[in-house]
């Protein structure tokens, strides 16, 4: 008996693990194994979670129509999963684990640790690369070190994927049925994570409804792309992130539909589809910085220069930025849409992200955290190499000093304020040009704002542009 075990790769289609243990041909079961409680100190979202949960129904079913029984446990955390994943090789004697690699620190330790344990029964543990095109550790400098910026990141990805069979792998075909696959099949058992939930059924999860996605997003939007996708009211972006965080479409695929669509994708002209794999390829770069920086998952900054930054812990602050009331519209905005939603637009991710780090003062790693409790596509790398971007203490090749304007970025990006106006109700009928700042003092005093004043006055912050002044510029 084969077992693949199921974690971030909630697929059948281009699902490594899957495919390898079922070129065996031989009866083959797969697990679910649930972590609550290491799930609550990785600040896995309610959401995210109720999205892992209604995919693995369909996960169960697509699983079932090749005569593979989808098996499901929770066990708190990591430390139970070596002692369970032998118990269950012995009841089903299983001769080989087959599963697909997750790159965060905490996740290597536990599949080093299962592993182990299933050495000691000469249990064979085959772990494959389905998370990224091209797998961590194969893109290199010259000197055979790891890529620390993003654009020689992205030349030498691009030269290499061009040499490389970056293609899907093929569906698996069913596999015979015996007595106990098929009562297996038959015991299903009602999937239950034990963790708290929050409504996610805007995010359909059939194959079906996720591949059109693709293919309409390749086929038209994303030829707008370059133009469009910083604009929050557009629906200029794929949004397939939560797809590709809990593994329901493979990068693989989303780079096949592109090339389909737009074969020369690859060159390096800056139209949509270039800039969209552009994107994919900043996606590849933060899962090999978390591969090649253990530390990271710690929570440690990338630059040590952040040992001189004294954080404020203001928690007041940090609950008005957290509910979207900060005086700020386009920041007000953008955590509405995320505490509604559980999405929130790229573009706004930089904006709010830089308020809270450079406006607030506050440690980005409280912003990080927050993000993840509410993200329906919270993604470790993605998450944290964002923040450590925004907070300048991350690999970017720009100085320290990027501050975002907030109310620039508001009127570049949301010139007419309809983005502002979608989430930020009390704004709805204030004149187009002080919709960006409610507040200004051109905008008639007698008016009466149910919206907050702002909790900090930017100018005031970029002047000084505390605690960043004491670090020393890049050069
Ligand atoms: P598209 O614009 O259609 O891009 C296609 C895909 O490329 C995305 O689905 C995503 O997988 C990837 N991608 C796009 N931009 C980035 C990027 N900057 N970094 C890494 N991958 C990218 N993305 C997550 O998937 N999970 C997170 O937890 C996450 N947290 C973030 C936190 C901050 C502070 C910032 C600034 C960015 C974060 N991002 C995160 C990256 C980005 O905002 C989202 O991937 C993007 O908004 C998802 O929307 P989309 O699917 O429509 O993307």
């Amino acid at each position: 008996m084969k077992l693949v075990w199921f974690r971030r790769d909630l697929r059948v289609k281009d699902n490594p693990a899957l495919h390898e243990a079922c070129k065996t041909g031989e009866p083959t079961i797969a697990l679910y194994t649930a972590t609550p409680e290491q799930w609550k100190q990785h600040d896995l979202s309610p959401r995210q979670a109720d999205f892992i949960q209604r995919r693995l129904e369909v996960l169960r079913n697509d699983l079932a129509a090749l005569n593979i029984p989808l098996l499901f446990k929770v066990v708190d955390d990591f430390s139970g999963l070596p002692a369970y994943l032998a118990e269950v090789c012995q009841q089903y004697q299983v001769s080989d684990v087959y599963c697909n690699i997750d790159y965060e620190f905490d996740e290597v330790d536990r599949d080093n640790a299962v592993a182990g344990t299933l050495s000691l029964t000469r249990t064979g543990f085959h772990a494959f690369h389905g998370k990224c095109i091209l797998p961590p550790g194969s893109v290199l400098t010259g000197g055979g070190k790891s890529f620390q910026v993003f654009t020689p990141f992205k030349r030498a990805w691009l030269k290499l994927v061009q040499s490389t069979d970056y293609s899907p792998v093929k569906p698996p075909l069913p596999i015979s049925p015996t007595a106990l696959t098929k009562a297996l099949i038959e015991d299903a058992k009602e999937i239950d994570l034990r963790y708290w939930y929050e409504d996610s059924v805007s995010w359909p999860v059939d194959d079906n409804t996720i591949i059109q996605r693709l293919r309409d997003y390749c086929s038209y939007r994303v030829t707008s792309y370059d133009a469009l996708r910083d604009i929050p009211s557009e629906p200029a972006t794929s949004q397939l992130s939560a797809y590709l965080a809990i593994g329901a479409i493979s990068p693989r695929q989303c780079l096949a539909r592109l090339l389909t669509e737009h074969p020369n994708a690859f060159d390096d002209s800056k139209q949509g589809p270039q800039v969209w794999l552009s994107e994919l390829i900043w996606r590849e770069f933060y899962q090999h910085v978390t591969a090649s920086n253990p530390s990271l998952s710690k929570g440690k900054a990338c630059l040590s220069w952040e040992s001189n930054i004294e954080w404020k812990h203001d928690e007041i602050l940090f609950e008005r930025w957290k509910q979207g009331k900060t005086g700020v519209p386009i920041v007000d905005a953008g955590m509405r849409q995320l505490n509604e939603t559980g999405w929130m637009h790229n573009r706004l991710r930089m904006i709010v992200a830089s308020f809270l780090v450079k406006d607030l003062h506050i440690d980005w790693r409280w912003g990080e955290r927050y993000f993840m409790q509410k993200l329906i596509d919270g993604d470790f790398a993605a998450n944290n190499g964002g923040w450590q971007w925004s907070a300048s203490v991350g690999l970017d090749a720009q100085p320290y000093f990027r501050i975002f304007n907030p109310f620039t970025q508001s009127k570049k990006f949301d010139p007419e304020g309809i983005f502002i106006r979608r989430w930020v109700k009390e704004l709805e009928n204030i004149p187009e040009k002080f919709i960006h700042d409610p507040y200004h003092k051109n905008y008639g005093s007698d008016v009466s704002l149910s919206y907050p004043k702002p909790i900090v006055d930017h100018a005031l912050r970029e002047r000084r542009h505390f605690p960043f002044s004491k670090l020393p510029r890049i050069t």
